[in-house]
């Protein structure tokens, strides 16, 4: 069987590694640039990898297999891709997000401390913590290599045989065929299956999602300390309440990574449409969106960043992600809508995309992704407008 998955970022890669281990596949694998470059939505040098979940109470089966699909992808490698750091995960005592982590936890088994108001100023000094602030300390949570986690696993998929066409843009999909046509750069070749795995660009080679998945764009912003050793003992976290953000310290412990949550991000309909580096106007926005943090809870950071960078996500209604096939041909699967959250799990959708392909059928139970609750409304498909998502609260 001759399969193709276009778009090798965070999760093309893993499920071409997969169907390059399992006999009878021939498997090939389409980037437009190649995999583990920093620019789609896989780059920025880290991602947060924590173990409990937030909201949806049925994904804790799918962290559960990450944790596993990510310890093999680390032997088979012999790298180590998760920095062991640990993960602060806090917000209100009462907030839903953070009981939902709590019950996670204690339902998979994960090591982890429960930490009150006095608790967190103490072990984080460098944090501005609320009188009534709770936090979890994931004490196996890490941070993840994105772009080197991505390269590695290109290099065991090819040494399983697969071919990786890098600088090879797909620019349309012929779902009316059977073997599936695919349009290259050098013309149409046929494939058995086909994965579209694209990201934020997904929505371009199959519009139709356009009803379900949008496309953002996300600013991180890099600040070092006043004080350079102000990040000694600094924790990777991420804040639910009452405004989201994240922050990820960099690996030397000079500097710091920051984000915000879907409602500070910029939206657009097209991943090729939005400028990616910030000026005028446009640098002031984002700039201002970053203000409180330092204002009101990191006041040991510099006043402003000294890197700044764009990604590009694709997000679904209930922040869960898109894994269903095309509509019209059952012989092309659609992996998208990983709603800023899809590294930690890569590996185990990997699995799961592999046996879809090959089977129709995944032996971890994902219908609950479908059938989980919108948490906004997509008002305009074609501009990517939203109502804002109920969940995640905003800095402004
Ligand atoms: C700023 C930011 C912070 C995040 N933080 C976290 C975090 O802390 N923890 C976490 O778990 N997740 C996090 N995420 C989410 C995670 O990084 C994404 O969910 C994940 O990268 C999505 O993977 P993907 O494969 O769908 O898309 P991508 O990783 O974007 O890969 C898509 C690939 O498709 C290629 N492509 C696009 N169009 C075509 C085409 N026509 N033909 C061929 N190739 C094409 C692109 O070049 C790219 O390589 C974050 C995301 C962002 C943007």
């Amino acid at each position: 069987m001759k399969v193709a998955v276009i778009g090798l970022g965070a999760i093309g890669i893993q499920v071409l590694w997969q169907l390059s281990q399992t006999s009878g596949i021939e498997a090939h694998g389409f980037d437009r640039a190649y995999p583990g470059h920093p620019s789609a939505g896989a780059g920025g040098e880290s991602r947060l990898y924590w173990n409990m979940e937030l909201v949806e109470p049925n994904y804790t089966a799918l962290i559960d297999r990450a944790a596993t699909a990510w310890r093999k992808l680390e032997s088979a490698s012999n790298q180590v891709l998760r920095d062991p750091t640990g993960v602060l995960i806090y917000g209100r005592e009462g907030d839903a997000q953070i009981q939902c982590a709590y019950k996670s936890a204690r339902e998979l088994g994960v090591p982890y401390e429960l930490l009150g108001a006095s608790r967190l100023r103490k072990q984080f000094p460098h944090i501005l913590f609320g009188q009534n602030s709770l936090g979890l300390w994931d004490t196996t949570g890490a941070v993840i290599r994105p772009e080197r986690t991505v390269e590695v696993t290109a290099e065991l998929a090819r040494r399983h045989g697969a071919r990786i066409h890098e600088f090879s843009p797909i620019s349309r999909i012929d779902v009316s065929d059977d073997p599936v046509r695919i349009l290259t750069a050098t013309g149409w070749q046929v494939f058995d299956r086909v994965v579209v795995s694209c990201g934020g660009w997904s929505s371009k080679l199959v519009p139709y999602i356009r009803s379900e998945v949008v496309t953002r764009r996300l600013t991180s912003m890099w600040f070092s300390g006043y004080d350079d050793n102000h990040f000694t003992g600094f924790p990777p976290f991420l804040r639910c309440a009452p405004h989201y953000c994240y922050g990820i310290p960099s690996r030397d412990r000079r500097s710091v990574k920051l984000g915000l949550g879907f409602n500070n991000h910029y939206v657009s309909g097209d991943a090729d449409r939005f400028p990616r580096q910030l000026e005028g106007d446009d640098l002031i926005r984002e700039l201002k969106k970053f203000e409180w943090i330092q204002q009101e809870m990191l006041p040991g950071i510099s006043r402003r960043p000294y890197r700044i960078d764009t990604f590009v996500e694709s997000y679904t209604r209930s922040m869960l992600e898109y894994i269903r096939p095309h509509p019209q041909n059952a012989n092309v699967l659609v992996m998208t809508g990983f709603s800023g959250h899809g590294f930690r799990v890569s590996p185990a959708i990997g699995e799961i995309g592999c046996q879809l392909v090959i089977s129709g059928k995944s032996d971890l139970d994902i219908r609950f992704l479908e059938r989980a609750s919108p948490v906004f409304s997509i008002l305009d498909p074609e501009q990517g407008i939203t109502t804002e998502n109920s969940v995640m609260t905003n800095c402004e």
